[in-house]
């Protein structure tokens, strides 16, 4: 049985096009940017599913400018990481990081819910991964701008070192 979720996780309970599947593994947690500027959820949501022709938003979480943090998918199978998408949740924050950086919000609020997933999960941070670090992807997503390191190293600290 899943927990219950955290009243920090705002549901807006988009309408998909297809059943989604529910995720059976969770192995890692990886972080995304919108890369277009002024994105909101909605509007990426209606992207996936009418110039994609996806089922609807392929993130499973998504984080607004400012902070807010939405349910997209939430814990069903994403489309957003190729070949990990039953193996991870994606969580995308809205901006693009190669020209500018996160907001002081959505990197707190992309902290508590990484920290929530990685106990949910029982994952350590190393889990936690750029879109760019995975095996064969080139483009530079969270962004330039996005230090996974430092990030890792953030919510290590604040999850009391346990890794
Ligand atoms: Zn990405």
């Amino acid at each position: 049985m899943m927990k219950a979720e955290p009243e920090f996780i705002k549901d807006i309970h988009l309408s998909f096009n297809d059943p989604l599947i529910l995720l059976k593994d969770v192995e890692y947690l990886i972080v995304h940017h919108t890369e277009e500027i002024g994105w909101d959820i909605i509007k990426t949501h209606m992207f996936h599913q009418d110039h994609c022709g996806w089922s609807g938003i392929g993130y499973n979480f998504f984080i607004e400018e400012n902070g807010k943090v939405l349910k997209g998918r939430g814990y069903h199978v994403g489309a957003h990481a190729f070949s990990y998408n039953d193996k991870s949740l994606g969580i995308c924050l809205a901006g693009n990081f190669d020209l500018h950086t996160p907001t002081k919000e959505q990197l707190k609020s992309l902290t508590k819910l990484c920290i929530f997933l990685l106990i949910r999960y029982h994952l350590p941070t190393t889990q936690i991964l750029g879109h760019r670090e995975l095996k064969g992807v080139t483009k530079s997503c969270p962004g330039k701008n996005f230090n996974m390191d430092q990030f890792r190293e953030t919510v290590k600290i604040q999850t009391g070192n346990k890794g």
